[in-house]
């Protein structure tokens, strides 16, 4: 099939105008110009999304599908304490609710242009949401105890569920990893365990340095993180004392960042001497500027980061943090904020977020060979993006379009792996009508 738009955006290329991809079964074949590639290809089906760009799909270097209904749930609170909301309020929801809650999150990958999912789930839901969606993933079984005499029984659960999960799961497109929490959820014996276990490549993802509090927790053992929130995760554990170290430093010597395969989330309290640990250990980023902006959490210093040459993408994280799964508002606010803090001397541009939600973001975590880009030979994960609107027209440069005025609502179409999964409202892999009708149940429960 030839896919033609105005922009086709290759990423790993300069745009072309007036562009062309030529799509055969799961991969791409031919990116060129659309009368070039109709006369090379005449009898070729041709479909023609008009004044759209033609990308490949988002990657969203961190979420948790499962969440996803518990979206406007807590928003007017900062990190600790939301976090401390939202462990009340989950408790609510059965089985079958974070099944369907990942259904939900699916469903808007799908419909935000999102093919790739980094996704942190202690439920497994997220991973079946994703393989019945045929969404790609690396999908991290969470691990969280503060307790040392539980460690060896929580990875014991956690080796278990990861090598179920493997068998059951499409191995073509999903990838199972292990997610330690956080540090102030992990013992530092549950570190050294993931990264013994990891050390065989199996990818790793940790919320990292997010939050003040969170530094405040590590280093001097206060914050609410130390009482509240740390009695929900484990009121026996002993009572935490300071560590005199900044959050990277203090993972750091837990082995954790050996392993070969790690996405640090969200690392907004990072001085330049915990950036050369990061970039020294090659830890990817995954920067969810507007999840870090609403919760009152800080500001990545990604430039910082690109100029070490550390691989960063972008997340949504969940929507239960930063209301919907739209990569556009990620680009746009990400952008923006480093714009008002950098100034004229260090002005990022909108090809650069742009790359962060693809190729960069493929290359956090080790899939670039497959996906990222529009190149001959990899996956086709493709995106079309209406840029006719109002609100767009007229259209001069793609990629400022696509961050300064797009959003998931002009998403025309998804494809992963050659197959379409999105297409005009339409969801062939999803029962739409029954995921939304669930949805009001649940917002119903949690209501009380
Ligand atoms: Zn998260």
């Amino acid at each position: 099939m030839l896919l033609t738009a105005r922009y086709v955006l290759p990423i790993a290329a300069p745009h072309i105008e007036n562009g062309a991809v030529l799509v055969r079964d799961d991969k791409i074949v031919e990116i060129g110009d659309i009368e070039h590639l109709r006369t090379l290809h005449p009898d070729e089906p041709v479909q023609d999304f008009g004044l759209a760009a033609l990308l490949p799909g988002f990657i969203d270097l961190h979420t948790h599908l499962e969440y996803t209904a518990l979206r406007g749930l807590v928003d007017d609170l900062p990190y600790s304490r939301w976090k401390y909301q939202l462990l009340q309020k989950e408790r609510l929801f059965d089985a079958q609710d974070w099944e369907d809650s990942a259904l939900l999150g699916a469903l808007e990958s799908l419909q935000s242009g999102i093919t790739t999912v980094a996704d942190v789930t202690e439920t497994g839901a997220s991973g079946r949401a994703a393989q019945v969606a045929g969404l790609r993933g690396i999908i991290y079984r969470e691990v969280a105890t503060m307790e040392k005499p539980l460690v060896a029984g929580v990875m014991a659960d956690a080796e278990a569920d990861i090598e179920e999960w493997r068998r059951v799961s499409d191995g073509g497109r999903l990838t199972i990893g292990i997610a330690p929490h956080a540090p102030y959820s992990c013992h530092p014996e549950l570190f050294r365990a993931v990264a013994d276990y990891a050390a065989d490549g199996t990818p790793v993802s940790l919320h990292l340095a997010g939050s003040r509090e969170e530094y405040q927790f590590v280093k001097y053992g206060s914050s609410m993180l130390a009482t509240d929130v740390r009695d929900v995760f484990d009121a026996d554990a002993p009572l935490w004392l300071p560590t005199g170290v900044s959050p990277v430093r203090y993972v750091l010597q837990w082995g954790i960042l050996d392993a070969p395969n790690v996405v640090a989330v969200h690392c907004t309290q990072v001085d330049d001497s915990d950036i050369e640990v990061l970039a020294n250990h090659n830890i990817a980023v995954a920067h969810c500027p507007r999840c870090n902006a609403k919760l009152g959490m800080g500001i990545t210093p990604v430039l910082k980061m690109l100029e070490k040459g550390i691989r960063v993408g972008l997340g949504t994280d969940s929507p239960a943090a930063s209301n919907s799964m739209d990569v556009f508002e990620e680009m746009r606010i990400g952008l923006l904020v480093q714009r008002a803090v950098l100034g004229e001397q260090h002005f990022m541009v909108a090809r650069q977020f742009v790359k962060m939600a693809t190729l960069d973001a493929a290359r956090a975590l080790g899939i670039e060979d497959r996906v990222g880009s529009l190149e001959p030979g990899k996956q086709a994960d493709i995106i079309a993006v209406d840029l006719s609107k109002s609100h767009q027209i007229p259209t001069h440069h793609p990629y400022s379009t696509l961050v300064h005025t797009a959003n998931q609502e002009n998403v025309l179409w998804t494809m992963i792996d050659g197959r379409v999964v999105y297409d005009a409202r339409e969801w062939p892999t999803l029962d739409h009508e029954r995921i939304f009708a669930r949805a009001e149940q649940m917002r119903m429960k949690l209501r009380v």
